[in-house]
């Protein structure tokens, strides 16, 4: 590290826990964001700005007049223009250093797995089961640890899923592809403002703690937030054996 960013990293290098060793790991590491919406813009705000070094983005929608009440990586003047792009363009400004990669694309199937496989972490911040359980897959065969979040209404939900572990739970030992979860898209939901940058700023730590090896993630369990009540609890989740996607 320069001068430069022994100072903008000072605040990381003088907590023990990551020091000049870990915001070193965090300037190498690869992380891959799905979705640049509620989640996805305290996600890549807080990766770029605490020296995530690689930053790839994926998101095939353009920034709308309605996202912007949660959607804070974006800015009026970005209505129209692809997330990502917009995205990038935030990102830069806070810290230039980052290398943020921008695919304005839905990636699906084997390129999202081509695309997990080269990441030391992969953060979802869809909206939808769809892509949720796409993510899950790549994230599965290619062994990464994957940090999930969901927010709708007042409720939040993180877990992480660290497939690098053997007999660690995924996603669909939670929830089965075949289920019939209802798809609450927070296209039509309403969605409590702060409850995204909470569970986003709640999946950004997962990841930057997965990456410096600090702490105790929350792999393997499932924390559930009521930003109503302001009531947080967490869950033991198993692994299931006849899980359809890492079952035997
Ligand atoms: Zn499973």
């Amino acid at each position: 590290m320069n001068d430069e960013q022994l100072l903008r990293y000072s605040r990381h290098i003088l907590l023990p826990e990551i020091g000049i060793e870990g915001q070193e790991k965090l300037l190498a590491a690869r992380a891959l964001v799905i979705g640049a919406g509620g989640l996805g813009s305290p996600v890549a705000l807080y990766l770029a700005s605490a020296g995530l070094g690689n930053i790839t983005l994926c998101d095939n929608e353009d920034v709308d007049l309605t996202n912007l009440q949660r959607q804070i990586v974006h800015r009026t003047e970005s209505i129209g223009r692809k997330k990502v792009e917009s995205a990038r363009a935030t990102l830069a400004a806070i810290n230039p250093e980052v290398r943020v990669t921008a695919l304005p694309e839905r990636v699906d199937g084997k390129r999202l797995e081509a695309l997990a496989a080269q990441s030391d972490v992969v953060i979802d911040g869809s909206d939808n089961f769809a892509t949720r359980h796409a993510v899950n897959r790549a994230c599965v065969r290619a062994k990464k640890p994957l940090v999930s979040g969901a927010a709708v209404r007042f409720d939040g939900q993180v877990a992480v899923f660290d497939l690098r572990v053997p007999g660690a739970p995924c996603y669909a030992c939670l929830f089965p592809e075949s289920g019939e979860s209802e798809d609450v898209r927070c296209a039509v939901m309403g969605v409590f403002a702060p409850l995204t940058g909470i569970v986003g700023s709640i999946q950004a730590a997962e990841a930057l703690k997965l990456i410096t090896g600090s702490g105790e993630t929350l792999a393997g369990r499932l924390l559930l937030l009521d930003a109503l009540a302001m009531q947080v609890r967490t869950i033991k989740l198993r692994k299931d054996p006849a899980c359809a996607v890492c079952g035997a």
